[in-house]
């Protein structure tokens, strides 16, 4: 076992790492207040490469494989989640049904612009009728000469209101549903028909926005099926493909969070004295620590594992890539809670991060697949083997 990090993935944390320092990290509260992202900050973001992570080089993107991803998400994750999640879509659910499944025309036209950000992309395959249960969407899609006409409502949508394009999951076959009768559609937003719904109230992500889709006979052309004409009626297994892709990185969100939540309690506990002597003397305060960073250490060794099993092995990581999801999210939020507690009314005040750090990890145990779903995903496999 070999879990040295490469040299050009070392350079590439460092880099992130002072671009959080630098320049994130210090309008890390406006932008909480705000609920915006300046557009100076995404402007550095193009500049670093940060929205083509996972794109292959040919299109523009800088393809780092999934431990580089991973580790630059753990560093992203250290600050106001909003800016991970700026360039998640176009990294994770926007853009991996195109790579995995898009024609080469499609890739030639939309990848370059998703990987430089110079178009936001978003996946958006959920519905009020529909969310673990996916493949109950109600949107349809109905072939008109070289178009094909979309009427549905989605929501929850990440990014739905600056994306420049999604990723849209249609029911083109309602007997057949899941097999063989959804389909994904590239659809951009310019095209007839295609309108952002209400932005959603949410608890905690502020500066990054979820939104309605309203489809009203948007017109898409037929070229825009996602991997074209054979690929009608097999847009579920892009979605279920996409979202498997996208665990590790979420496992790799949530430790990033978990660490920074450690250090500030670490630094906290030292320095707050209470019954004239710094908490951190109270065995107390000494245990929360140590299950803090033992969970971390435990969750960093599987995510940095099951990511190099998919980098060097090419290995279907399914299994594994769900026990990330579930483990290192789970950890984060039980790191989270212990954090609040280790700062006691201090941690639960907006004037320090904590608190928010503790509501965005929230999240994620939520989307891109329950905790209740992933279990269901390591049952299936493990049944199987
Ligand atoms: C902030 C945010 C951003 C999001 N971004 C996107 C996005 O960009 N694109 C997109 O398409 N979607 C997005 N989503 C949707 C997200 O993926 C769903 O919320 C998630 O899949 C859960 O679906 P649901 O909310 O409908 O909950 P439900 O499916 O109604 O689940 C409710 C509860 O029931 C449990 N449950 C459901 N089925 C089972 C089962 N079979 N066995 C055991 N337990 C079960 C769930 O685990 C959960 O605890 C986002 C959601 C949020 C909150």
């Amino acid at each position: 076992m070999d879990f040295t990090i490469p040299e050009n993935l070392k350079l590439m944390v460092e880099t992130v790492r002072r671009f959080v320092k630098q320049d994130l990290e210090p309008v890390s509260q406006q932008v909480e207040e705000e609920d915006f992202i300046p557009e100076e900050l995404v402007r550095k973001m193009r500049e670093l490469g940060l929205f083509g992570l996972s794109i292959p080089q040919e299109y523009g993107g800088l393809d780092i494989g999934a431990l580089g991803e991973c580790l630059v998400y753990e560093e992203l994750s250290k600050t106001n989640a909003c800016f991970r999640t700026r360039i998640g879509t176009n990294n994770g659910i926007g853009s991996q049904g195109i790579v995995m499944d898009g024609t080469k025309e499609q890739k030639e036209k939309y990848l370059p612009r998703i990987a430089s950000g110079e178009w936001t992309s978003c996946f958006a395959l959920s519905e009020p009728e529909a969310g673990s249960d996916a493949a109950n969407i109600q949107t349809t899609a109905e072939l008109k000469g070289d178009h094909w006409a979309l009427n549905g409502l989605k929501h929850f949508i990440t990014n739905g209101d600056v994306a420049d394009m999604a990723v849209v999951f249609a029911v083109t076959d309602r007997k057949k549903r899941a097999r063989g009768g959804i389909t994904a559609f590239i659809v951009e937003k310019t095209f007839p028909g295609f309108y952002v719904g209400a932005i959603e109230r949410k608890m905690g992500m502020r500066g990054s926005h979820t939104s309605e889709l309203i489809f009203d006979n948007c017109l898409v052309p037929k070229e825009n099926v996602v991997g074209g004409e054979p690929n009608v009626g097999r847009g579920f297994a892009t979605a279920m493909k996409t979202l498997d892709k996208g665990r590790l990185t979420m496992g790799a969100c949530a430790l990033g969070a978990a660490q920074k939540l450690l250090e500030l309690s670490v630094g906290y506990a030292k320095q707050r004295v209470q019954f004239g002597k710094p908490i951190a003397e109270f065995q107390a305060i000494q245990f929360m620590l140590a299950d803090m960073a033992t969970q971390i250490y435990a969750s960093r060794q599987m995510l940095y594992h099951a990511a190099w099993l998919r980098d060097t092995k090419g290995t279907s990581v399914i299994k594994e890539a769900s026990m990330v999801k579930v483990y290192c999210t789970e950890m984060a939020n039980r790191v989270a809670d212990m954090a609040v507690q280790v700062f006691g009314g201090m941690g639960y005040m907006k004037d320090l991060p904590v608190e928010r750090f503790y509501r965005d990890l929230r999240l994620t145990r939520i989307y891109e697949g329950t905790s209740e779903i992933q279990r269901l995903v390591i049952a299936r496999e493990l049944l199987k083997e």
